[in-house]
């Protein structure tokens, strides 16, 4: 896990600048190459910015590299003004360099268009209105959305529009360092939790403990962990991996918009803290929208 998010990070910071500065180098043989680079370069940004989960690399890089790309793109353009339009179309190696782009172009390509499908609530009449249930704070969206790139809940059927929410603090990150492995080190842990509707708590479970960072247990005796569901505007709302000897109401109570119940923990399938919250009926998941906001991968909510 560990090594993923290394990995994860080399991909979001250090093929960015590599692919920058080719472009900003311009040595490009002839245009038709260098449109073609251009464009896979474009399809890589796209891509980042659409499916990686930015809270963990710097939330505002996703912004930084698209401006840089316009920048250099505007650069390396004035630089490759005059070079031919073609090049030895029959070499061997340049004719790999165009391949090479071009393939690299279709799958960042369609990858961002998979992304970019789940940005569309395809049941948009059934969305139900909620209040968002974290105050104080910028948070980001882990996952969201209606396409498993984006929302790996979405192949759940009950779960399929659920949301994992994390804080962000003033430098963009959602915790001290890449995968710190104490709880408090996420900005997210311990902050109040409130009431995203008003109606009836239907569930209140407080018996897990918390589990420490990124160690996904194989075996968790219940998914959500410590969890609230409260019924409400004909809909099951799940809050889950609540901080142990937190949650504040019990089975049967009637809740109003807004009041306290719990704090974030790590309870249940979870690797680090974080808000999960999706809505269900009959055992199918129905959209969310906070504010009239369907949240997608990497929307932010200021609250
Ligand atoms: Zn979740």
């Amino acid at each position: 896990m560990n090594f993923m998010i290394w990995f994860q990070a080399i991909v979001n910071i250090g093929l960015p600048i590599f692919f920058l500065w080719r472009l900003y180098k311009a040595d490009y043989v002839s245009k038709r190459l260098w449109i073609v680079e251009w464009v896979s370069i474009a399809m890589f940004i796209g891509y980042i910015f659409v499916l990686s989960p930015w809270h963990m690399f710097i939330y505002y890089f996703r912004y930084l590299w698209l401006l840089l790309f316009v920048i250099v793109s505007i650069i390396s353009y004035k630089r490759i003004r005059d070079i031919p339009k073609k090049g030895p179309e029959k070499d061997g190696s340049y004719k790999f360099s165009i391949g090479l782009s071009a393939v690299l172009a279709l799958y960042f390509g369609l990858l961002m268009s998979f992304g970019l499908s789940g940005y569309i609530n395809k049941d948009h009449a059934e969305a139900i209105e909620l209040d968002f249930p974290l105050k104080n704070g910028v948070y980001s969206v882990g996952h969201g959305g209606a396409h498993t790139s984006i929302n790996y809940h979405h192949s759940h059927e009950s779960q399929k529009y659920a949301n994992d929410i994390l804080q962000i603090n003033w430098l963009g990150l959602r915790a001290n360092g890449l995968t710190p492995s104490e709880l408090g080190q996420y900005t997210i842990y311990e902050s109040p939790l409130y009431s995203p509707c008003t109606g009836k708590v239907t569930a209140a479970v407080d018996q897990y403990e918390d589990i420490p960072p990124i160690k996904t247990e194989s075996e968790v005796e219940e998914p959500a962990g410590n969890h609230v569901i409260i019924s409400c505007k004909n809909a099951e709302v799940l809050i889950a991996h609540i901080k142990p000897n937190t949650v504040a109401v019990a089975e049967g109570d009637e809740v109003v918009s807004g009041d306290l119940i719990g704090e974030v923990g790590n309870t249940g399938n979870t690797t680090e803290p974080h808000l999960h919250i999706h809505a269900e009926r009959d055992g199918e998941g129905i959209p969310i929208t906070f504010d009239g906001r369907f949240l997608k991968r990497n929307s932010l909510v200021f609250n």
